[in-house]
Protein backbone atom coordinates (compact mmCIF):
# COMPACT_ATOMS: atom_id res chain seq x y z
CA UNK A 1 0.00 0.00 0.00
CA UNK A 2 1.09 3.65 -1.03
CA UNK A 3 1.08 5.78 2.25
CA UNK A 4 -0.21 9.30 1.54
CA UNK A 5 -0.51 12.38 3.57
CA UNK A 6 -2.44 15.40 2.77
CA UNK A 7 -0.96 18.61 4.02
CA UNK A 8 -3.86 21.81 3.16
CA UNK A 9 -7.22 19.97 3.96
CA UNK A 10 -9.12 23.16 2.46
CA UNK A 11 -11.32 22.55 -0.85
CA UNK A 12 -8.62 20.72 -2.48
CA UNK A 13 -7.34 18.72 0.03
CA UNK A 14 -10.40 17.18 0.96
CA UNK A 15 -11.28 15.95 -2.12
CA UNK A 16 -8.04 14.39 -2.52
CA UNK A 17 -8.40 12.57 0.62
CA UNK A 18 -11.16 11.34 -0.06
CA UNK A 19 -10.20 9.88 -3.49
CA UNK A 20 -7.09 8.77 -2.13
CA UNK A 21 -9.05 6.59 0.48
CA UNK A 22 -10.95 5.12 -2.37
CA UNK A 23 -7.72 3.71 -4.05
CA UNK A 24 -7.46 -0.46 -3.64
CA UNK A 25 -3.62 0.59 -3.61
CA UNK A 26 -3.47 3.36 -0.97
CA UNK A 27 -3.69 4.52 2.52
CA UNK A 28 -4.74 7.94 3.66
CA UNK A 29 -2.11 7.81 6.38
CA UNK A 30 -3.57 11.37 7.82
CA UNK A 31 -4.16 15.30 6.84
CA UNK A 32 -2.76 18.15 8.41
CA UNK A 33 -4.73 21.17 9.13
CA UNK A 34 -3.97 25.44 10.57
CA UNK A 35 -7.83 25.90 11.34
CA UNK A 36 -10.02 24.11 13.72
CA UNK A 37 -12.85 24.21 11.62
CA UNK A 38 -15.83 22.38 9.75
CA UNK A 39 -13.74 20.80 8.02
CA UNK A 40 -11.16 20.13 10.67
CA UNK A 41 -14.30 18.23 12.36
CA UNK A 42 -15.32 16.58 9.27
CA UNK A 43 -11.97 15.04 9.09
CA UNK A 44 -12.00 13.56 12.52
CA UNK A 45 -15.94 12.19 11.96
CA UNK A 46 -14.33 10.42 8.36
CA UNK A 47 -11.89 8.95 10.57
CA UNK A 48 -9.07 10.88 9.20
CA UNK A 49 -5.81 11.35 11.65
CA UNK A 50 -5.56 14.85 11.96
CA UNK A 51 -2.48 16.40 12.62
CA UNK A 52 -1.18 20.42 13.41
CA UNK A 53 0.50 21.73 9.94
CA UNK A 54 1.81 24.78 12.24
CA UNK A 55 2.84 23.56 15.79
CA UNK A 56 2.00 27.12 17.49
CA UNK A 57 -1.73 26.68 16.45
CA UNK A 58 -1.83 23.07 18.02
CA UNK A 59 -3.25 24.65 20.70
CA UNK A 60 -6.61 26.37 18.98
CA UNK A 61 -7.24 22.71 18.52
CA UNK A 62 -6.89 21.39 21.94
CA UNK A 63 -9.09 24.38 22.75
CA UNK A 64 -12.13 23.50 20.13
CA UNK A 65 -11.44 19.59 21.60
CA UNK A 66 -9.98 18.54 18.12
CA UNK A 67 -8.22 15.50 19.01
CA UNK A 68 -5.05 16.30 16.93
CA UNK A 69 -2.71 13.11 16.22
CA UNK A 70 0.53 14.91 16.38
CA UNK A 71 2.74 17.34 14.41
CA UNK A 72 2.96 17.51 10.45
CA UNK A 73 6.86 16.60 10.53
CA UNK A 74 5.70 13.02 12.00
CA UNK A 75 3.23 12.64 8.92
CA UNK A 76 5.44 13.83 6.09
CA UNK A 77 8.26 11.26 7.77
CA UNK A 78 6.03 8.53 7.70
CA UNK A 79 4.87 8.85 4.31
CA UNK A 80 5.63 7.83 0.58
CA UNK A 81 4.48 10.69 -0.65
CA UNK A 82 2.97 14.01 0.47
CA UNK A 83 0.16 15.80 -1.67
CA UNK A 84 0.83 19.69 -0.73
CA UNK A 85 -2.77 21.36 -0.64
CA UNK A 86 -2.23 24.35 0.95
CA UNK A 87 -2.69 27.92 -0.32
CA UNK A 88 -1.04 29.32 -3.34
CA UNK A 89 2.58 30.26 -2.02
CA UNK A 90 2.72 28.22 0.75
CA UNK A 91 3.43 24.23 -1.12
CA UNK A 92 6.77 26.95 -1.79
CA UNK A 93 7.26 27.52 1.71
CA UNK A 94 6.69 23.66 2.92
CA UNK A 95 9.40 22.65 0.06
CA UNK A 96 12.52 21.88 2.32
CA UNK A 97 10.46 20.24 5.18
CA UNK A 98 9.28 17.39 2.27
CA UNK A 99 13.18 17.23 1.32
CA UNK A 100 14.60 17.48 4.81
CA UNK A 101 12.26 13.83 5.72
CA UNK A 102 13.23 12.50 1.69
CA UNK A 103 9.76 12.36 0.88
CA UNK A 104 8.03 13.17 -2.45
CA UNK A 105 5.86 15.90 -2.60
CA UNK A 106 2.89 17.25 -4.98
CA UNK A 107 1.92 20.72 -5.18
CA UNK A 108 -0.88 22.36 -6.79
CA UNK A 109 -1.21 24.77 -9.63
CA UNK A 110 -1.58 27.53 -7.08
CA UNK A 111 2.23 26.90 -6.81
CA UNK A 112 4.32 28.40 -9.32
CA UNK A 113 5.89 26.04 -12.32
CA UNK A 114 10.01 26.81 -11.22
CA UNK A 115 9.22 25.10 -7.91
CA UNK A 116 9.11 21.70 -9.20
CA UNK A 117 10.76 19.15 -11.61
CA UNK A 118 7.46 18.43 -13.33
CA UNK A 119 4.34 19.79 -14.33
CA UNK A 120 1.76 16.83 -14.39
CA UNK A 121 -1.26 16.30 -16.40
CA UNK A 122 -2.35 12.25 -16.56
CA UNK A 123 -3.41 11.93 -20.01
CA UNK A 124 -0.88 14.43 -21.60
CA UNK A 125 2.42 13.63 -19.60
CA UNK A 126 2.25 11.01 -17.09
CA UNK A 127 5.89 10.00 -18.02
CA UNK A 128 7.31 12.50 -17.24
CA UNK A 129 6.63 12.82 -13.15
CA UNK A 130 8.41 8.86 -13.10
CA UNK A 131 10.81 9.35 -10.44
CA UNK A 132 10.62 13.00 -9.52
CA UNK A 133 10.86 14.54 -6.28
CA UNK A 134 8.57 17.82 -6.64
CA UNK A 135 5.76 17.93 -8.96
CA UNK A 136 2.86 20.10 -9.71
CA UNK A 137 -0.36 19.34 -10.54
CA UNK A 138 -1.31 21.83 -12.99
CA UNK A 139 -4.61 24.17 -11.82
CA UNK A 140 -8.23 23.80 -13.12
CA UNK A 141 -8.16 25.53 -16.00
CA UNK A 142 -4.94 23.77 -17.47
CA UNK A 143 -5.84 20.50 -16.63
CA UNK A 144 -9.11 21.18 -18.77
CA UNK A 145 -6.96 22.15 -21.76
CA UNK A 146 -4.40 19.61 -21.15
CA UNK A 147 -7.33 16.89 -21.03
CA UNK A 148 -8.85 18.35 -24.47
CA UNK A 149 -5.29 18.84 -26.61
CA UNK A 150 -3.88 15.95 -25.69
CA UNK A 151 -6.01 13.37 -28.41
CA UNK A 152 -6.28 16.82 -31.13
CA UNK A 153 -2.88 17.22 -30.69
CA UNK A 154 -1.80 13.46 -31.36
CA UNK A 155 -5.23 12.55 -33.81
CA UNK A 156 -4.58 15.60 -36.04
CA UNK A 157 -1.88 18.32 -35.09
CA UNK A 158 -2.48 21.82 -33.86
CA UNK A 159 -1.27 24.51 -35.62
CA UNK A 160 -2.85 26.79 -33.17
CA UNK A 161 -5.51 26.81 -29.88
CA UNK A 162 -7.09 30.43 -29.01
CA UNK A 163 -9.11 30.09 -25.80
CA UNK A 164 -11.15 32.32 -23.94
CA UNK A 165 -11.62 31.19 -20.36
CA UNK A 166 -14.95 32.87 -18.74
CA UNK A 167 -13.62 32.33 -15.21
CA UNK A 168 -15.58 31.88 -11.80
CA UNK A 169 -15.24 35.00 -9.44
CA UNK A 170 -14.48 32.60 -6.58
CA UNK A 171 -15.65 29.15 -5.22
CA UNK A 172 -18.95 28.69 -3.30
CA UNK A 173 -17.31 28.59 0.18
CA UNK A 174 -14.77 32.11 -1.32
CA UNK A 175 -17.31 34.61 0.36
CA UNK A 176 -14.58 36.97 0.79
CA UNK A 177 -14.62 37.06 -3.29
CA UNK A 178 -17.79 38.66 -3.28
CA UNK A 179 -20.36 39.11 -4.87
CA UNK A 180 -19.37 41.16 -7.73
CA UNK A 181 -21.99 42.70 -10.33
CA UNK A 182 -19.71 42.82 -13.05
CA UNK A 183 -17.86 41.02 -16.01
CA UNK A 184 -13.65 41.84 -15.95
CA UNK A 185 -11.36 41.28 -18.54
CA UNK A 186 -8.83 39.61 -16.18
CA UNK A 187 -6.44 39.92 -17.46
CA UNK A 188 -6.85 42.70 -19.59
CA UNK A 189 -3.63 41.96 -21.29
CA UNK A 190 -2.75 39.23 -23.39
CA UNK A 191 -2.20 36.18 -22.38
CA UNK A 192 -3.38 35.53 -19.59
CA UNK A 193 -1.22 32.79 -17.44
CA UNK A 194 -3.34 29.98 -18.63
CA UNK A 195 -1.38 29.57 -22.51
CA UNK A 196 2.11 30.22 -20.45
CA UNK A 197 1.06 27.04 -17.97
CA UNK A 198 -0.34 24.83 -20.78
CA UNK A 199 3.04 25.19 -22.27
CA UNK A 200 4.65 23.39 -18.68
CA UNK A 201 2.55 20.39 -20.34
CA UNK A 202 3.41 21.19 -24.37
CA UNK A 203 6.35 23.09 -24.69
CA UNK A 204 5.73 23.59 -28.33
CA UNK A 205 2.12 24.13 -28.56
CA UNK A 206 0.84 27.53 -30.15
CA UNK A 207 -1.77 29.33 -27.35
CA UNK A 208 -3.54 32.19 -26.70
CA UNK A 209 -5.62 32.80 -23.93
CA UNK A 210 -7.79 35.37 -22.85
CA UNK A 211 -9.32 35.76 -18.90
CA UNK A 212 -12.48 36.89 -18.05
CA UNK A 213 -14.08 36.66 -14.32
CA UNK A 214 -17.80 36.85 -14.02
CA UNK A 215 -20.13 36.57 -11.13
CA UNK A 216 -20.59 33.18 -10.87
CA UNK A 217 -19.31 30.31 -8.61
CA UNK A 218 -19.98 27.03 -10.33
CA UNK A 219 -17.49 26.12 -12.89
CA UNK A 220 -15.40 28.08 -15.41
CA UNK A 221 -16.13 27.81 -18.99
CA UNK A 222 -14.15 27.68 -21.94
CA UNK A 223 -14.56 29.04 -25.36
CA UNK A 224 -12.44 26.91 -27.66
CA UNK A 225 -10.72 27.74 -31.19
CA UNK A 226 -8.09 24.98 -32.16
CA UNK A 227 -6.59 25.37 -35.79
CA UNK A 228 -5.86 21.91 -36.65
CA UNK A 229 -2.78 20.61 -39.21
CA UNK A 230 -5.63 17.99 -40.43
CA UNK A 231 -9.14 18.67 -41.14
CA UNK A 232 -11.46 15.81 -39.27
CA UNK A 233 -15.32 15.87 -39.76
CA UNK A 234 -17.58 17.16 -36.81
CA UNK A 235 -18.97 13.29 -36.24
CA UNK A 236 -14.99 12.34 -36.67
CA UNK A 237 -14.23 14.95 -33.55
CA UNK A 238 -17.07 13.82 -31.43
CA UNK A 239 -16.20 10.02 -31.69
CA UNK A 240 -12.38 11.37 -30.40
CA UNK A 241 -13.27 13.10 -27.72
CA UNK A 242 -16.15 10.36 -26.77
CA UNK A 243 -13.11 7.84 -26.54
CA UNK A 244 -12.02 9.96 -23.85
CA UNK A 245 -12.89 9.01 -20.35
CA UNK A 246 -12.38 12.26 -18.60
CA UNK A 247 -14.48 14.36 -21.16
CA UNK A 248 -17.93 14.33 -20.59
CA UNK A 249 -19.67 15.15 -23.98
CA UNK A 250 -23.02 16.78 -22.92
CA UNK A 251 -25.64 15.08 -25.05
CA UNK A 252 -27.98 17.15 -26.80
CA UNK A 253 -31.09 15.09 -25.44
CA UNK A 254 -30.26 16.15 -21.61
CA UNK A 255 -31.64 19.71 -22.12
CA UNK A 256 -28.26 21.26 -19.92
CA UNK A 257 -27.56 24.68 -20.91
CA UNK A 258 -25.23 25.08 -18.52
CA UNK A 259 -23.59 25.00 -15.10
CA UNK A 260 -26.60 24.97 -12.64
CA UNK A 261 -28.02 22.41 -15.04
CA UNK A 262 -24.22 20.37 -15.10
CA UNK A 263 -24.36 20.42 -11.14
CA UNK A 264 -27.96 19.82 -10.57
CA UNK A 265 -27.45 16.51 -12.43
CA UNK A 266 -24.04 15.27 -10.68
CA UNK A 267 -26.42 15.63 -7.47
CA UNK A 268 -28.95 13.85 -9.13
CA UNK A 269 -26.21 11.01 -10.18
CA UNK A 270 -25.11 11.07 -6.51
CA UNK A 271 -21.99 12.78 -7.09
CA UNK A 272 -19.97 13.40 -3.75
CA UNK A 273 -20.43 17.51 -3.28
CA UNK A 274 -21.40 17.40 -6.76
CA UNK A 275 -18.09 17.34 -8.28
CA UNK A 276 -17.60 16.85 -11.30
CA UNK A 277 -14.41 15.30 -12.17
CA UNK A 278 -14.93 15.29 -16.06
CA UNK A 279 -14.43 18.09 -18.72
CA UNK A 280 -18.10 18.88 -19.82
CA UNK A 281 -17.77 19.48 -23.60
CA UNK A 282 -21.18 20.61 -25.30
CA UNK A 283 -21.37 17.62 -27.73
CA UNK A 284 -23.64 20.46 -30.09
CA UNK A 285 -20.97 23.00 -29.50
CA UNK A 286 -18.39 21.14 -31.54
CA UNK A 287 -17.90 22.55 -35.17
CA UNK A 288 -15.59 22.13 -37.92
CA UNK A 289 -15.69 25.81 -40.11
CA UNK A 290 -12.31 25.70 -42.90
CA UNK A 291 -9.76 24.43 -40.64
CA UNK A 292 -10.92 25.44 -37.08
CA UNK A 293 -12.52 23.70 -34.54
CA UNK A 294 -14.57 25.09 -32.21
CA UNK A 295 -16.24 23.83 -29.15
CA UNK A 296 -17.61 25.10 -25.79
CA UNK A 297 -16.44 23.42 -22.13
CA UNK A 298 -17.43 23.75 -18.69
CA UNK A 299 -14.62 22.78 -15.93
CA UNK A 300 -15.75 21.91 -12.77
CA UNK A 301 -12.59 23.83 -10.76
CA UNK A 302 -13.22 22.12 -7.33
CA UNK A 303 -12.60 18.81 -8.75
CA UNK A 304 -11.04 18.11 -12.00
CA UNK A 305 -7.71 18.07 -10.25
CA UNK A 306 -8.71 15.48 -8.11
CA UNK A 307 -8.07 12.37 -10.29
CA UNK A 308 -4.65 13.88 -11.64
CA UNK A 309 -3.64 13.80 -7.96
CA UNK A 310 -3.94 10.46 -7.18
CA UNK A 311 -2.16 10.02 -10.70
CA UNK A 312 0.53 11.60 -10.00
CA UNK A 313 1.12 9.61 -6.75
CA UNK A 314 1.55 6.49 -8.96
CA UNK A 315 3.43 7.83 -11.47
CA UNK A 316 6.02 9.50 -8.99
CA UNK A 317 6.50 6.41 -7.27
CA UNK A 318 6.56 4.35 -10.77
CA UNK A 319 3.61 2.04 -9.49
CA UNK A 320 1.38 2.18 -12.55
CA UNK A 321 1.52 3.24 -16.07
CA UNK A 322 -0.74 5.93 -17.91
CA UNK A 323 -3.32 3.45 -18.72
CA UNK A 324 -3.56 1.54 -15.56
CA UNK A 325 -3.54 4.43 -13.40
CA UNK A 326 -6.16 6.51 -14.77
CA UNK A 327 -8.06 3.27 -15.43
CA UNK A 328 -8.06 2.66 -11.49
CA UNK A 329 -8.39 6.14 -10.56
CA UNK A 330 -11.81 6.61 -12.19
CA UNK A 331 -13.26 3.15 -11.41
CA UNK A 332 -12.58 3.30 -7.65
CA UNK A 333 -13.80 6.86 -7.60
CA UNK A 334 -16.51 6.37 -10.02
CA UNK A 335 -15.51 8.59 -12.41
CA UNK A 336 -17.85 8.32 -16.01
CA UNK A 337 -21.28 9.02 -16.23
P1 LIG B 1 -8.21 26.38 0.41
O1 LIG B 1 -7.95 27.69 0.98
O2 LIG B 1 -9.60 25.94 0.18
O3 LIG B 1 -7.51 25.25 1.28
C1 LIG B 1 -6.19 25.35 1.74
C2 LIG B 1 -6.10 24.71 3.11
O4 LIG B 1 -4.75 24.76 3.57
C3 LIG B 1 -6.95 25.44 4.15
O5 LIG B 1 -7.62 24.47 4.93
C4 LIG B 1 -5.92 26.21 4.99
O6 LIG B 1 -6.36 26.37 6.31
C5 LIG B 1 -4.74 25.25 4.91
N1 LIG B 1 -3.45 25.87 5.22
C6 LIG B 1 -3.10 27.18 5.21
N2 LIG B 1 -1.79 27.31 5.52
C7 LIG B 1 -1.31 26.07 5.73
C8 LIG B 1 -0.04 25.55 6.08
N3 LIG B 1 1.02 26.34 6.30
N4 LIG B 1 0.09 24.20 6.22
C9 LIG B 1 -0.96 23.38 6.00
N5 LIG B 1 -2.20 23.82 5.67
C10 LIG B 1 -2.36 25.15 5.52
O7 LIG B 1 -7.38 26.34 -0.97
P2 LIG B 1 -7.67 25.43 -2.23
O8 LIG B 1 -8.71 26.10 -3.06
O9 LIG B 1 -7.85 24.02 -1.83
O10 LIG B 1 -6.32 25.62 -3.04
C11 LIG B 1 -5.15 24.86 -2.72
C12 LIG B 1 -4.26 24.83 -3.92
O11 LIG B 1 -4.97 24.20 -5.00
C13 LIG B 1 -3.81 26.19 -4.46
O12 LIG B 1 -2.54 26.05 -5.03
C14 LIG B 1 -4.82 26.47 -5.56
O13 LIG B 1 -4.34 27.36 -6.54
C15 LIG B 1 -5.00 25.07 -6.13
N6 LIG B 1 -6.26 24.85 -6.85
C16 LIG B 1 -7.44 25.33 -6.37
C17 LIG B 1 -8.60 25.12 -7.09
C18 LIG B 1 -9.92 25.62 -6.62
O14 LIG B 1 -10.82 25.80 -7.42
N7 LIG B 1 -10.15 25.87 -5.36
C19 LIG B 1 -8.55 24.40 -8.29
C20 LIG B 1 -7.33 23.87 -8.73
C21 LIG B 1 -6.19 24.11 -8.00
Amino acid sequence: MIGVAVNGYGTIGKRVADAVTAQPDMELLGVAKTSPNHEAETAVAKGYPLYAAVAERRDLFDEAGIEVAGPVEELVAEADVVVDATPSGIGAENKSLYEAHDTPALYQGGEDADLVDASFNARSNFAEAEGADHVRVVSCNTTGLSRLLAPLQEAYGVEKARVTLVRRGGDPGQTGRGPINDILPNPVTLPSHHGPDVNTIFPDLAIDTLGMKVPATLMHTHSVNVHLSEVPSEADVKRLLADEDRLFLVPPEYDIDGAGKLKEFAMDRGRPRADIWENCVWERSISVEDDDLYLFQAIHQESDVVPENVDAIRAVLGEADREASMARTDEAIGLGF
